[in-house]
């Protein structure tokens, strides 16, 4: 049988269950009780208060000793921010599941290697020569001792010397942002080569082809303001792992989006675009840029739809802004590749993420026609068309570069049309022949419409976008 995303997700939840794991739900990928966070960028957000020991004893998770789950996250914006990364890498992605399991003051390290080690090996049955295990070297600075226990614990389920590798605070020491629950961690990497070669040197190398599967953390600390570290009352087990990338080692896919989680977008894609099928290609491979597209796109209907399902709509500050970024961003490739009609654009494509993840994730089903209304208003927003004159008044009474203004314009979202700037051009210049003080009348004219436009254009530039 296939390793369907469903059944990867299902057999995750099993293997947890029958260790007195309960299952619980996903958090809201909006963290609307944690000011200190974007948005939710890990399964142990939830979980927080237990760790720091402040949940309060009527909480139903304060029961819980071992919870298993897959928490929606997002990293776009805050200390994990992917969102560059989004379109151009096979394994990155800014709305993604992490599967978790937890140990609230329970079992430690030796069961969570124990079972992450048989989980990937046994049930979902990976090659353990394409696995490489990494702990935490230590750090003198910090004060913090080489994790020998997590070394001489993978060596103990076997996983040959020169397959387990020491890693530095960057790789090796969780933390959930500025300050919070963290601790040092152990890593599993996937060689999707394979074939007998050592990969050793590619882990945690930005290669695609060796990749990050699963974090498991030991929660011992909680970061202070002054970035001092205090020992948490009791230590947990907090597990991430990705499920895209989990799926895509277990259907043998060099891409985390040639997986069937995947799949149904890019055919939504192609039937509402007519654009040609989508191919698994990057960088220079994907020569028409189009295999890139269907990425972005794919990839931000899934933050989108989660993130306003959760209640994150799109505005002009925090969470708001980076929703409205991520659409103009996605906006601006389903023009300029796919050609698109934008006003009701990734709209089009909302049934078939839903028909994908309604059953898991039934509050995107309960959501959908929210969200449409949220996305076809920002879209309609987004795109209002800039028109040749605007282009020239900005310039003649501004004095906005005419590049300028193109560049800002198409960055947010607003529609050009060359051979109407240089009519308008010709129109101005014509006129100003004539009529020695015309530019100032027709400034006069289009106060209100010149200031919002300037305003407009004035709007912090999104640091993903192109510099000039
Ligand atoms: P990477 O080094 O690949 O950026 P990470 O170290 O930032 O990953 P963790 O914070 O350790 O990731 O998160 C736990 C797991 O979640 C990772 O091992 C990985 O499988 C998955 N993951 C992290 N970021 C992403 C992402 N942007 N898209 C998909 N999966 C991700
Ligand atoms: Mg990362
Ligand atoms: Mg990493
Ligand atoms: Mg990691």
């Amino acid at each position: 049988t296939e390793w369907t995303g469903v059944r990867v997700r299902n057999t995750f939840f099993d293997y947890f269950a029958k260790k007195g794991h309960a299952i619980v739900p996903s958090s809201s990928v909006v963290p609307h009780n944690d000011p200190t966070l974007l948005f939710t960028n890990a399964g142990m957000n939830q979980f927080k208060p237990i760790f720091l020991g402040t949940i309060a004893a009527t909480d139903d998770l304060a029961k819980l000793k071992r919870a298993v789950d897959t928490q929606k996250c997002i990293r776009a914006g805050g200390k994990h921010n992917d969102l560059d990364d989004v379109g151009k890498d096979s394994y990155h992605h800014t709305f993604f599941e992490m599967l978790g399991n937890w140990s609230f003051g329970d079992y430690f390290k030796k069961e969570a290697v124990e079972w992450s080690w048989e989980l990937l090996t046994k049930v979902f049955g990976l090659d353990p020569a394409r696995l490489y295990v990494t702990y935490f070297e230590g750090s003198p600075e910090m004060n913090l001792e080489p994790d020998l226990e997590a070394k001489e614990l993978w060596k103990s389920v076997g996983v040959p010397e020169d397959h387990i590798l020491p890693g530095n605070m960057k790789d090796n020491f969780w933390e959930m942002g500025a300050t919070g629950p963290c601790g040092p961690c152990s890593e599993i990497h996937y060689d999707k080569i394979g074939g007998g070669r050592n990969a050793a040197h590619l882990v945690n190398a930005d290669d695609p082809m060796v990749v990050e599967v699963w974090n498991n953390v030991f929660m011992q600390f909680d970061r202070q303001e002054d970035k001092s570290l205090k020992t948490l009352p009791a230590k947990h087990i907090d597990t991430g792992m990705g499920f895209e990338r989990l799926v895509s080692a277990l259907q043998n896919k060099d891409s985390n989006y040639a997986t069937d989680i995947f799949t149904p977008l890019f055919d939504k894609i192609q039937e509402v675009t007519g654009a040609r099928p989508y191919t698994d290609k990057y960088g220079k491979d994907d020569v028409d840029g189009i295999d890139t597209a269907y990425r972005v796109v794919a990839d931000h209907i899934r933050l989108l739809t989660f993130a306003i399902s959760d209640g994150a709509a799109p505005n002009n500050e925090g969470r708001g802004y980076v929703v409205r970024r991520v659409l103009r961003r996605g906006v601006r490739y389903a023009r300029k590749y796919f050609n698109a009609e934008i006003g009701s654009f990734f709209s089009q494509i909302l049934p078939a993420l839903v028909e994908q993840m309604g059953e898991q994730f039934p509050e995107i089903v309960k959501k959908q026609q929210d969200v449409k209304e949220l996305l076809d208003e920002e879209e309609e927003a987004g795109s209002k068309k800039l028109s040749g004159a605007d282009v020239w008044r900005l310039y003649d009474t501004f004095g906005f570069p005419e590049d300028l203004t193109k560049l800002m314009a198409e960055e947010r979202g607003l529609s050009m049309d060359e051979k109407e700037i240089a009519e308008a051009r010709e129109k101005a210049r014509e006129a100003s022949k004539a009529v020695k003080e015309s530019s100032q009348t027709f400034a006069k004219l289009n106060v209100h419409q010149l200031a919002e436009l300037k305003d407009q254009l004035q709007l912090p530039l999104p640091d993903d976008e192109p510099k000039f």
